[in-house]
């Protein structure tokens, strides 16, 4: 499942190849991606793009000439965006990607289409239908955006406002770091990486945290997740080029699906519980 540094590394790759460009045509080969919106191609023909935002895992498409139109766009579990050009030079990112997602654009997985001006097809692929790329207007996007949290790398993160709220929740500290509207940007991946990196067990209280503890995790979660992305750009790449995903955080990773293996700061066995229903791992030793 592609986390937030997948979803920034997508949007930071595809911004330059299609800012500006105007959308030509779309084709839809999934009614569900687009909401069941007959009028999509409508509406995005002769659009524009100026940029694309990102919150949380959401990322946003606005137009230069449609101020009240923007394109939502969730990967969820499965979904991946690839670009090809006039020479049919792909580029993507996403969802883990292999050869058979790349070739022969569009394929049986590939759900909707936007042609550019420029030449450029980008498509959405997505393999479970759970994703989507569905438009709104101004008031709907701006209603979304109001129900996530901050984002622990953002520039007006404030760690101290943060900890207060994590310690006012009386859940696991895991699931209160779980929840978007609490902080942005933290997939399960990432929150057992920080709670290992802070020596904090993934099942304790969130209100029984310490305030350096909270504030700890504030900051290692900022960190964690700003590593991921600077390493993320890996998962974008030009498959005429490497024919493969190659490298990316997992090659990091100290604790997510790492049990049964030695801890690597102190050699104890890593070991792998549920926590808000979610594979939870931890090391025993370090963690408290
Ligand atoms: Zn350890």
């Amino acid at each position: 499942m592609p986390e937030l540094p997948e979803v920034e590394t997508v949007r930071r790759q595809l911004l330059p190849i299609v800012s500006d460009a105007t959308i030509t045509a779309v084709e839809v080969f999934h009614p569900k991606t687009v909401a069941y919106d007959t009028g999509i191609e409508d509406a995005l023909v002769g659009a524009t793009i100026t940029t694309i935002d990102r919150i949380g895992k959401l990322l946003i498409v606005s137009f230069l000439n449609r101020a009240d139109l923007f394109l939502l766009i969730h990967l969820k579990m499965t979904g991946q965006i690839l670009c090809a050009d006039q020479t049919q030079q792909i580029s993507g990112g996403g969802h883990t990607l292999s050869e058979t997602d790349v070739s022969d654009l569009p394929h049986k997985h590939t759900r909707v289409s936007f042609s550019l001006n420029t030449g450029v097809t980008v498509y959405f692929n997505d393999m479970r239908l759970f994703g989507y790329c569905k438009r709104a207007t101004a008031t709907e996007t701006a209603r979304i955006k109001a129900t996530f949290g901050p984002e622990p790398h953002s520039l007006d993160f404030d760690p101290k406002a943060f900890a207060q709220k994590l310690r006012r929740r009386r859940t696991p500290v895991k699931a209160a770091l779980l929840d978007q509207t609490l902080l942005a940007g933290l997939g399960n991946i990432y929150v057992d990486e920080v709670l290992f990196r802070v020596g904090v067990r993934p099942t304790r209280r969130a209100d029984r945290l310490l305030a350096r503890e909270a504030l700890a995790i504030a900051e290692a979660a900022g960190e964690i997740l700003e590593a991921a992305i600077q390493v993320g750009g890996t998962t974008f790449q030009h498959f005429t080029d490497t024919g493969g995903q190659a490298g990316n955080y997992t090659d990091y990773l100290k604790v997510f699906g790492q049990q049964g293996t030695q801890c690597p700061e102190c050699g104890e066995i890593i070991k792998k519980i549920r926590v808000a229903g979610r594979g939870t791992h931890y090391c025993a030793q370090c963690q408290k």
